[in-house]
């Protein structure tokens, strides 16, 4: 019998910087975690591939899958759905191996509800003013969608007390660095382990 995998939630404000960190994570050969594909009704930006960014949906279809309970958490952000499928996060935990989750603040929060031991890590601008900053040179956004994104940011910021760990995303590489160092803790956490040093006990 092998332990379950940890459902890791990387969150936080908009434009912070969660979806490069998570890239960056991923593009590291040897990490261990498997991402969660999301749903969006958002349209692709250039670039994106359908099945490996997102999966992109019609609205239709996605309330389809909110009907039928096929998330595990959905949130409309900036006027799109956003979605975890939930069969693939539960099958990848059966099997061991650690989810990642890269979502916003309101999705975690349903996460959290369901998964209460899963691992949520707050992913935190250095200053608001970084944060505008990035939002704006992005540049794949218009001066609404930036504004909306903006003060959605700083109610983001105020859920912060939901996680178990903030991480300051000064650098990409010190944020990674910093999260995978979690992990490796959180898997030695001691009630997660110390049923399996129990059993080893009554064998010996
Ligand atoms: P973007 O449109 O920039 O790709 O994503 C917008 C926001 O939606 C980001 O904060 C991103 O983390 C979040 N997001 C991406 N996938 C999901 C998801 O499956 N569920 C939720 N709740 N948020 C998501």
């Amino acid at each position: 019998m092998h332990e379950k995998g940890l459902l890791i939630v990387l969150s936080g404000p908009s434009g912070v910087g969660k979806g490069t960190v998570r890239k960056e994570i991923f593009s590291q050969p040897n990490t261990a975690f498997q991402y969660s594909i999301s749903m969006t009704t958002r349209a692709p930006r250039e670039g994106e591939v359908d099945g490996i960014d997102y999966f992109f949906r019609k609205r239709e279809e996605f309330e389809e899958m909110i009907e039928q309970g096929k998330l595990l958490e959905y949130a409309e952000f900036v006027g799109n759905y956003y979605g975890t499928p939930v069969d693939y996060v539960k099958e990848t935990l059966e099997r061991g191996k650690d989810v990642f989750l890269e979502i916003e603040v309101q999705g975690a929060r349903q996460v959290r509800e369901k998964f209460p031991d899963g691992l949520f890590i707050f992913l935190m601008p250095p200053s608001l003013t970084e944060l505008k900053n990035r939002i704006v040179t992005r540049g794949t956004e218009t001066d609404d969608v930036i504004q909306n994104r903006l003060q959605a940011a700083k109610e983001e910021i105020e859920m912060m007390n939901l996680y178990d760990y903030v991480v300051e995303n000064d650098q990409v590489e010190r944020a990674c660095e910093k999260i995978n160092a979690i992990v490796i803790a959180e898997h030695c956490r001691r009630e997660r382990v110390e049923s399996r040093y129990k059993k080893m006990l009554e064998v010996e």
